[in-house]
C-alpha cells in the first residue's frame, strides 16, 4: 500500500481520516464523483496547462498498477536527453507521487503542479503565496505542501537531478481571449461513461502560449521551508499504511469534526464518524451542531470541543454560558434557550419591522457564477456572470403575489442584460429582500464592469451603486432578521434558507394550501411534509435517458448553467430546455421559500397582518 500525495493532503486534514480514506469508508465526497470533477473548472485549467507543452507525452499506464507506471515513466526520464511528460508515477518507498507535468532539460526537471486556485499578479507582488510579513498565506499552504511532497518523492527517486518546483494557477490579472474561455473547452464521454470523458481544446493552441490565463509561480524556496517538516509528516504516515492493512491513528476530536466528509448518515454501517466519536457520535442535540462554534471562548483557549471531550460530553446543551462571547453571542443564546425543550423563537419584534417596510416588497435572489476560466473574451478568471434572477413581489398589503424571472441562455455576456432587466421589474421603490449579502455583492461587481467594459450607462450604473450600498435601507437581509428573531430547534446552527424554509414548512399548514405553493406540498410515508427543496423535478435528456443532475443548491445551479450554455444544452434543444426549466423551478423556489417565510412571520399565511 502506498501513501499517495492525494492521501497525505486528505491526512494532513486530519491523520484518522486516511485510515477511512484508505479502506474507502463511505464518504460525503463520494457522493458524486463526476459532480467532484466538474468543480471549479480545474479539469479546465489542467487541459490549459498541458496545452502549454505540446509536447508533453501522456502517460496511458498511469492507471495501471503503481510500479509498472513508474517503471515506464523512469524509463523515458532515462533515456530521454530532453521530454515533457503528463501524470508520471513517482515511487519511493512507500510514497507515491504523480505529477501533472514534468519537464526534463538534461538534469534539470521542473515539476509543474496544477491548480484552479488563483493569484493576481498584478496585485499580489512577486511572492503571490507570502503575506505581507513575509509568511505563506494560510490559504495557500496546502498547495504548497502538495508540491513540497511531490519534490521529496522525486527526489529519493531520482536524487541526482536538480528539481525546479512550479504551481501553475491561474492569474486573476490576465483578461481571456477568444482562445482561453469556458467555451473551448468540452468534455467527452468515452466508452459510454461521463467519468471517463475526455477534455477537448476546439480553440487555437498555438495562441494559448500569448493568450493564456495562467501563472506558473517558482515555489523553491517554500518548497525549501517546508521539506523539513512534509518529509517527517509523511514518513510518519507512510508507516501507518506500510502492511497488509492499514493503522487507524488515533482520532482527535475538535470542531473541524463538524465538517468531516466521514460523518454520513447514521444508517451506513461503516461509519468514520462513529468510530472516532464512539458513544458520543449518538448524543443529541451534538454539540458539534452548535451555531458559531468556533467563536465560543472556552477556558485557557482550548479547542471548545476537545475542551467537552475530554470531560466525557458532546452535547450542546452541555455548553456553558460563560463561553459565549462577541457579536454571535445573541444568537448563540437563542438556540440554547429553545434547544431543550425544543421549540420555536419567533420574537414579537419582527413584526414591528416588517410593518417599517415599504411596499412593493420585492423578494429577490440571483444565480451568479465565478469560473476559474472566464465565460467570455474581456473577462478575468473568476470574475462574476450573473445568469438568473428571480423576484416575488406584493405590491400591496394584502395582495397578490407575482412571480416574475430572467436567465440567460445565449453563450454571450448578460450582466448587463442581467440587470436591467432586474430593474425594469424593481425600480427604485419599495424594499427589496434578500438573503445574505450576495445578491448587493454581485450588483456591486456588475457596477465595476460597467466601468472596465466601457459600458456607458450612468442610469443603470447609479441604480447599482444605489442597490449595493450596503447602507441602503431599501435592501433587508433576511438571514439578518433570522439570526435575530427567528429560532426552530430544526435549524440547528445553520440560517441558511435551504434549512430555514423546511422548519417553517413543517410547522405552518397554511402554507400548504396557499394557491402558490401547494404544489410543493408532499407527504413522506409517515404522512410528514417533505421539505419543499427535494420536491423538486430532475428533468432527464430524451436523447440519451441521462438524468440532468437534480439543481437543489447554487453549486449544481452553476453546474447545470454551465451545462445548458457551454455543454449538452448547446447541442440538443431538449437538453437546453429541460436544464432551464431545472434552473427557473430551483431560483423561482429560493423567492417562493421567501415569501413563505415572510409570512410565517407576519402571520399573513393564515390571514394574519
Ligand atoms: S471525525 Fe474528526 S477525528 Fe474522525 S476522521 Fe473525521 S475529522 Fe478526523
Amino acid at each position: 500500500m502506498y501513501l499517495t500525495k492525494s492521501d497525505f493532503n486528505v491526512a494532513r486534514e486530519c491523520p484518522t481520516k486516511l485510515y477511512y480514506k484508505k479502506l474507502r469508508y463511505p464518504s460525503l465526497l463520494n457522493e458524486n464523483p463526476f459532480m467532484e470533477f466538474l468543480a471549479d473548472g480545474g479539469y479546465m485549467v489542467e487541459k490549459m496547462a498541458k496545452l502549454l507543452f505540446p509536447d508533453g507525452r501522456e502517460m496511458e499506464c498511469s492507471g495501471a498498477n503503481p510500479e509498472e507506471a513508474f517503471s515506464a515513466a523512469k524509463r523515458i526520464l532515462e533515456e530521454a536527453e530532453n521530454v515533457v511528460l503528463f501524470e508520471p508515477t513517482i515511487l519511493a518507498g512507500r510514497l507515491s507521487a504523480r505529477i501533472d507535468i514534468l519537464e526534463k532539460r538534461g538534469n534539470v526537471v521542473r515539476l509543474i503542479e496544477v491548480k484552479s486556485t488563483s493569484v493576481d499578479t498584478a496585485a499580489d507582488g512577486p511572492n503571490p503565496f507570502r503575506g505581507s510579513q513575509g509568511r505563506i498565506k494560510a490559504d495557500k499552504r496546502s498547495y504548497l505542501e502538495d508540491v513540497t511532497f511531490q519534490v521529496m518523492v522525486f527526489q529519493r527517486a531520482f536524487p541526482d537531478w536538480q528539481i525546479s518546483p512550479v504551481l501553475c494557477v491561474v492569474d486573476k490579472a490576465r483578461l481571456a481571449t477568444e482562445n482561453s474561455t469556458t467555451d473551448k473547452f468540452h468534455l467527452e464521454k468515452q466508452g459510454g461513461s461521463r467519468m471517463a470523458s475526455d477534455v477537448v481544446y476546439t480553440g487555437i493552441p498555438e495562441a494559448l502560449g500569448s493568450e493564456h490565463v495562467l501563472a506558473l509561480v517558482d515555489v523553491a524556496t517554500e518548497v525549501g521551508q517546508l521539506l523539513p517538516e512534509i518529509t517527517t509528516a509523511a514518513d510518519e504516515l507512510a508507516s501507518s499504511v506500510d502492511s497488509e492493512a492499514p493503522v487507524r491513528i488515533a482520532p482527535l476530536l475538535r470542531k473541524g469534526c463538524k465538517d468531516c466528509e466521514y460523518r454520513v448518515a447514521r444508517s451506513e454501517q461503516r461509519n468514520g464518524f462513529r468510530e472516532c466519536w464512539g458513544p458520543l457520535a449518538e448524543v443529541e442535540p451534538h454539540v458539534l451542531d452548535f451555531y458559531r462554534l468556533g467563536n465560543l471562548r472556552p477556558p485557557a483557549g482550548a479547542d471548545p470541543v476537545t475542551f467537552l471531550v475530554n470531560q466525557g460530553k458532546a452535547g450542546l446543551l452541555d455548553i456553558p454560558e460563560s463561553w459565549l462571547s462577541g457579536s454571535y453571542a445573541p444568537r448563540q443564546k437563542i438556540q440554547l434557550e429553545h434547544t431543550d425543550p425544543p421549540q420555536e423563537y419567533l420574537n414579537a419584534q419582527i413584526r414591528e419591522v416588517l410593518r417599517s417596510h415599504q411596499y412593493p416588497l420585492h423578494f429577490i435572489d440571483f444565480e451568479a457564477s465565478r469560473a476559474a476560466l472566464p465565460y467570455h473574451e474581456g473577462m478575468h478568471p473568476y470574475q462574476q456572470a450573473a445568469f438568473q434572477w428571480s423576484c416575488h413581489t406584493i405590491a400591496e398589503p394584502g395582495g397578490e403575489v407575482i412571480h416574475t424571472e430572467w436567465i440567460n441562455v445565449e453563450q454571450a455576456f448578460s450582466n448587463f442584460q442581467f440587470a436591467r432587466s432586474l430593474r425594469d421589474v424593481i425600480g427604485t421603490s419599495g424594499t427589496v429582500y434578500v438573503w445574505s449579502s450576495f445578491e448587493q455583492t454581485a450588483l456591486r461587481d456588475i457596477r465595476e464592469h460597467l466601468d472596465a467594459m466601457g459600458e456607458d450607462d450612468p442610469d443603470l450604473a447609479q441604480w447599482l451603486r444605489d442597490l449595493g450600498d450596503r447602507d441602503n435601507p431599501r435592501v433587508v437581509d433576511m438571514e439578518k432578521l433570522t439570526k435575530d428573531y427567528h429560532f426552530h430547534p430544526r435549524m440547528g446552527g445553520r440560517t441558511s434558507i435551504k434549512v430555514v424554509l423546511p422548519a417553517v414548512w413543517e410547522n405552518n399548514s397554511a402554507l400548504w394550501e396557499h394557491p402558490l405553493f401547494a404544489k410543493y406540498f408532499r407527504q413522506d410515508k409517515n404522512g410528514k411534509p417533505i421539505d419543499p427543496y427535494k420536491t423538486l423535478e430532475a428533468f432527464s435528456d430524451s436523447d440519451s435517458g441521462e438524468d440532468f443532475d437534480l439543481v437543489q443548491e447554487g453549486t449544481a445551479a452553476v453546474r447545470a448553467y454551465q451545462d445548458l450554455v457551454f455543454g449538452r444544452g448547446a447541442e440538443n434543444d431538449d437538453a437546453r430546455n429541460a436544464l432551464k426549466q431545472q434552473l427557473l423551478q430551483y431560483c423561482e423556489l429560493d423567492t417562493a421559500a421567501m415569501v413563505m417565510i415572510w409570512m410565517h412571520w407576519t402571520g399573513s399565511a393564515q390571514g394574519g397582518c
